[in-house]
Order: structure tokens, then sequence, then C-alpha cells
């Protein structure tokens, strides 16, 4: 039977990357810290292989991940438009595949060490002002923080829209056949340890990455079902079936991300959210890891610097939300492209291996004179299409303008929020879902 202090200063529900991330940072500035999370803590946070930027280690002041945690560094990324052929191969594009359970298993342990109070099989059941109620007794807590992924814990304004929704199953399987298994990578012109990305596989905003490391290969796929495509787990078991050189399942899991726009809110009174509970993935290949973590470093600076819950909530957003809202725009975009926009999208060179790799990086995309230069004949090929990408374009700069005004002013944020939806309204022609 778990026992809870009394008191702590800060209560933090949900012990996967942001939430554990957070205990760490916090605990390490002397504040008194208990995370909880629902499940055993060998079970908390993602179970599967993600990809994470490399910088984003960096700025969450997380050592990067080694040994038996990295299990790609940075290798090729094949993005097809469907089967293919047409294709663009990303280098240098700065993300590495990690064994999330081992990522969360060390955040677990740097919190402790750090200071922290970590119990597993902890859930809230409400929250009475600053007293919390859980299935194992009540705890008092200074600030309240919701790290509990997708689920929220309804302490901050927020509603996913099933549109809004995205299907993702990732998995690690044996190899049966060496040989069918060389076959594929030859058929994909891949190497081992790369990446062949199928995207658009399904239609609109879907994908299956497939790639082989020595007796295994790792499978993610993502899709959203609103639009009527099957879930990513349907496509995984279903490539895993037609996959003859496909063998046992190793380990795995699947869930749903939520995309859209980080939330307006980000604090409020004593009570704040990171990670997924926050909206902060980004949107273009539903990504949540480095986000949450590096806004987890941000908290406990601005907890323990004075800025405290708000000082916060408007450093994450004027420096990382106006990248995240903007890339949802090209993620709404892409959802609405068919099979053969996208194909021409790739082969007149308009989605090129820099743009794609700045989004895939988590950048915004390089605009200078020579990009301008390469870019105009690559639109004048790609034709119609070309308008609505120049369309997405101007709105995401002016969405990243209007993020680094995000107001200091609570009360100055209501119409803050009326803009940024003004701004995403005139991008989608009035057609809005958040
Ligand atoms: C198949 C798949 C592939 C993905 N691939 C990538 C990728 O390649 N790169 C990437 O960056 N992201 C990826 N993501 C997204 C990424 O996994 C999430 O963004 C990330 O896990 C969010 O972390 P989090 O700590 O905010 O939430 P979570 O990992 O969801 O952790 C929340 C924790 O809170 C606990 N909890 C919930 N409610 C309560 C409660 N009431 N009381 C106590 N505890 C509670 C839960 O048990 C859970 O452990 C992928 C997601 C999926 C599903």
């Amino acid at each position: 039977m778990s026992t809870l202090p009394d008191r702590v200063d800060l209560l933090i529900v949900g012990a996967g990357t942001a939430g554990a991330a957070l205990a760490g940072q916090a605990a390490r500035r002397g504040l008194s810290v208990l995370c909880v999370d629902r499940r055993a803590l060998d079970d908390a946070g993602a179970r599967w292989v993600n990809g994470v930027c490399r910088d984003a280690f960096a700025e969450a002041d997380v050592p990067l991940p080694r040994g038996e945690e990295l299990r790609g560094d940075d290798a090729g990324f094949h993005l097809l438009a469907g089967r293919g052929p047409e294709r663009i191969t990303m280098r240098g594009h700065g993300v590495l595949d990690v064994d999330m359970r081992l990522l969360v298993a060390r955040l677990h342990e740097r919190a402790r060490d750090a200071g922290a109070a970590l119990q597993g099989e902890v859930e809230i059941l409400a929250l009475e002002g600053r007293r919390a109620r859980t299935s194992v007794g009540a705890v008092e807590a200074d600030l309240v923080v919701d790290a509990s992924g997708l689920a929220g814990l309804g302490l901050l304004p927020r509603r996913v829209p099933r549109a809004d929704l995205c299907a993702a199953a990732q998995a690690v399987h044996a190899v049966a056949d060496a040989r069918g298994a060389a076959d594929f990578l030859a058929r994909y012109a891949a190497r081992e340890g790369e990446t062949v990305c199928f995207s658009g596989v399904a239609g609109g905003y879907s994908i299956l990455n497939v790639s082989v490391h020595g007796d295994e290969v790792s499978l993610l796929t993502g899709s959203i079902p609103a639009d009527g495509h099957p879930s990513g787990r349907a496509m995984l078991e279903g490539f895993v079936a037609e996959t003859d050189w496909i063998g046992a399942r190793r380990f795995g899991g699947h869930r749903a991300i939520p995309l859209g726009r980080p939330r307006d809110v980000l604090a409020e009174g004593h009570c704040a959210a990171v990670g997924d509970a926050a909206g902060q993935v980004f949107a273009a290949h539903g990504s949540g890891i480095g986000a949450g973590m590096t806004a987890a470093r941000i908290l406990a600076e601005e907890i323990a610097g004075g800025g405290g819950l708000d000082g916060y909530a408007v450093r994450w957003m004027r420096t990382h939300g106006g990248r995240f809202a903007a890339y949802d725009v090209f993620r709404r975009l892409s959802q609405r492209l068919t099979l053969e926009e996208l194909r021409r999208l790739l082969r007149s060179g308009l989605l090129d291996a820099e743009s794609a790799a700045a989004g895939m990086g988590q950048r915004l995309p390089r605009v200078d004179l020579a990009r301008v230069r390469a870019i105009v004949p690559a639109a004048w090929r790609a034709g119609r299409l070309s308008a609505r990408l120049a369309i997405a374009g101007a709105r995401m700069a002016a969405l990243v303008a209007h993020y680094a005004r995000y107001p200091h002013e609570p009360s100055r944020r209501a119409r803050w929020a009326r803009r940024t939806m003004q701004i995403t309204m005139q991008i989608h022609g009035g057609a809005q879902s958040d």
C-alpha cells in the first residue's frame, strides 16, 4: 500500500516523459516533488520506439541516449509518395530512434536521484483546491501539473476534436527471413538502419515507416480515422500479415496522439499542463517527446526563478508555440492532399529534402534568396498546388509572429486567442475544427 506525503510543493500527475522530466528538473531546483502515475511505473509513458530530435535533449537538459536506448542515430530517411516511385531522401536530419521504455526509466531514475518521490498505481480522482484526492489517499500541493497525456485531467479548458486525433502504432518484430528483408531494402534502395516511409499510403495524413536493424524490423504507422482511414494499428497489422519476412512481435504499442495547435491556456491559478496534456505535439508528424521534455525544463526554471506557472506559459508560447501552431497548418494541408497531389509535390521539387528535413527536425524552413530562386521553378511545376502551399506558408509565418506576442497580461489572452482563430480560419476558408 502506497503512502503519500501530506504536502508537497509540486504534484505532477503522470510519469511519462513530460512528467518524469519535470519531476527531475523541479527536484534539482529544490522543490519537494511528488509525481504519480495511475499505471505501474514500469508501464508509464510511451512503451515503444520514437524518433526524437537530437537537439531536444540539449534543450531539455537531458543527456543524449546511449547504448540500447539509442536504436538509430540520424540514419537515412526515404520519404515516398505512397509506395513510390516519387521520393526524397534525407540525411543529417538530426532525429534519433529511441527506445522509450529505457528513456522513461532513465528519467525516473534521474528524478529520484534529484530527490523527487515517484509513485505508480496512484490515480488522481479529484482536485479540490490545493488538495488532491487519489486512489490511495489525499495530498496537499502548492502547485499541480497535469502531465497525464491525452487523457488530461480537465484542469484547463481543452477539447480535442476527432479530426485532430492521430491513431498511431509502433512495433518491433523479429525478421523471420533475412533474405526477404534484404530484398525489401533493395526494392526501395535503402540500407539497413534507414527508414522507408510510405507517406499518404492510406490517403491524406497517413504513414507507414519500415526500418530493418539486424534481426529486427521496426514499424511505425499513423493516420486520422475521422477522415475515414484505417487506424495505425490496423495498418500495421495489415502490413505484417501481408509481409512474409516479418516474424513475431517483440514489443510495441498503439494510442491516439492529440494533433492541433497547443492549448491557448497552459496555466491557470495553481495548475499548469505539459506534454500531450498541453497539446505540445509537433502536429506535422505527431511528435511530443522532445516538446514535453523541453516544456518541463522551462516550467521548472520558471517556478524556481520566480516567474511561476504563468511565466512558463508566456515563455513556452513565445519561444515554441508559434512553430507548433504553424506546423499544424501544414498538417491540415497534408491531411487534405490526394496521393496524386503528394506525388506532384515531390516531383515538382516544391517539397524537397531540405524542407522535409526541416519539418522532421521541427525547425522552420529556411527562407533566403537562394531558397526562393530554387522554389520559383518548382512552384511553376507544381501548378495550382503551389498556391495552396503559398497561402499555408503565409499563415504559418503569421502564426509564428502572433505567438511571439503571447500576452503577459491574462486579461488580454481571450483577445489573443480570438485572433489566433481568425488567422487559422483564414487558412481554412472558415472551416475550423478547433
Ligand atoms: C505509436 C506512437 C508513436 C509515436 N511516435 C512518436 C515519435 O516518433 N516521436 C515523438 O516525439 N512522439 C511520438 N509519439 C507521441 C509521444 O509518444 C507522446 O507525445 C508522448 O508520449 C507524450 O508524453 P506525455 O508524458 O505528455 O504523456 P504520456 O506518455 O501519455 O504519459 C502520461 C502518463 O500519465 C498517466 N496518467 C493519465 N491519467 C492519469 C491520472 N488520472 N492519474 C495518474 N496518472 C495518469 C498515464 O498512465 C501515462 O503514463 C508517438 C505516439 C504513439 C502512440
